[in-house]
């Protein structure tokens, strides 16, 4: 039976040692803050967004939500992060995504600056995590990988197979791995043979957006399971891409949905954020 990698208690870890850091730079007179921004009233996205200002306050973080309406202009949203950027009390901005569809996604996340820019979705950004020379790392990769730490596994040497190619996601992903000296393969909807190729892989991680999608003949005995997806069930339940009551009898180890990675996204925001705030204040602790 695998062991269950528990994303409420790593990320209760992840989070506790952030406040104490923010502890810290109070103490200095620094509050690290973080603008997210929502636009519309998606109730997915609703809920992301009440998570993350529920973590922040937990941490100590300010946060400040600018709710739009669902027809606000591309220009007026690019103008209210131009003015966030300016702003010295807030250190990160998240617009959360997706935006409505008469708002180009690559404008917005080019509007914001690179130094606030916590999802590191920012073209320089991700080209500094190509380089394997970055500040901050996408939040939900990032905390697959704070869970992959939190079992002691290893990735040098390893076959870890990534499903999906999202620039959010899979892609970030499989670059963390490779940067651990994994063996990286990516799949996605036109790989040939994906139950062969992931039943090569030691860390298998999935981010489709399909339930049930990983089933126990594509796992190797004894590898690491991590599910990103969160999808609905046919009884309208949230649950991640893979057949975890079946998987769980394959693998090592395995993360749930829920309680698994939309757990760790969160605190590695919060994490993000507060590097932000240090390197914008040159933040050095004595
Ligand atoms: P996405 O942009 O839709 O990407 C999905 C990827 O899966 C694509 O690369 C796609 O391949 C691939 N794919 C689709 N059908 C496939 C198939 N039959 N076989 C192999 N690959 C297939 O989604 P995303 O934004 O990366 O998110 C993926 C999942 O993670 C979603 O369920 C999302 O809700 C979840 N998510 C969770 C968190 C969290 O915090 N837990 C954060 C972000 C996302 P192509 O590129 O060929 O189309």
């Amino acid at each position: 039976m695998a062991i269950l990698l528990d994303g409420k208690i790593i990320s209760a870890n992840v989070k506790s040692e952030v406040a104490q850091e923010v502890t810290r730079m109070k103490a200095k007179g620094i509050t690290p803050g973080l603008a997210v921004i929502i636009v519309g009233d998606d109730p997915a996205s609703r809920t992301y967004v009440n998570n993350k200002k529920k973590v922040c306050a937990e941490a100590g973080v300010y946060s400040e939500e600018i709710a739009l309406p669902a027809d606000t202009p591309q220009d007026q949203l690019i103008s209210l992060i131009v003015s966030l950027n300016n702003r010295s009390d807030i250190n990160g901005i998240l617009c959360q995504l997706p935006l409505p569809p008469h708002i180009d996604d690559k404008a917005v996340i080019a509007a914001i600056s690179p130094v606030k820019d916590v999802d590191a979705f920012h073209a320089a950004n991700v080209g500094h995590i190509m380089i394997g020379d970055y500040t901050f790392l996408p939040c939900t990769p990032a905390g697959v990988m704070e869970m992959i730490h939190s079992a002691g596994v290893t990735v040098e040497g390893k076959n870890c197979v990534v499903i999906g190619r999202s620039n959010i996601v899979g892609k970030p992903m499989a670059m963390m791995l490779l940067h651990e000296n994994g063996t990286v393969t990516i799949c996605h909807s036109k790989t040939k043979n994906i139950k062969e190729i992931c039943k090569n892989a030691d860390i298998l991680v999935s981010a489709v957006g399909i339930a049930k999608f990983v089933t126990p003949d594509m796992v190797k005995p004894g590898a690491v399971v991590i599910d990103v997806g969160m999808n609905r069930d046919e009884n309208n339940k949230l649950c991640g891409d893979v057949d975890t009551a079946a998987v769980s009898e394959v693998a090592g180890y395995i993360s749930p949905v829920p309680g698994g990675v939309g757990l760790m996204t969160t605190a590695m925001l919060l994490k993000n954020t507060v590097t932000a705030a240090k390197m914008q204040n040159a933040f050095i602790e004595n």
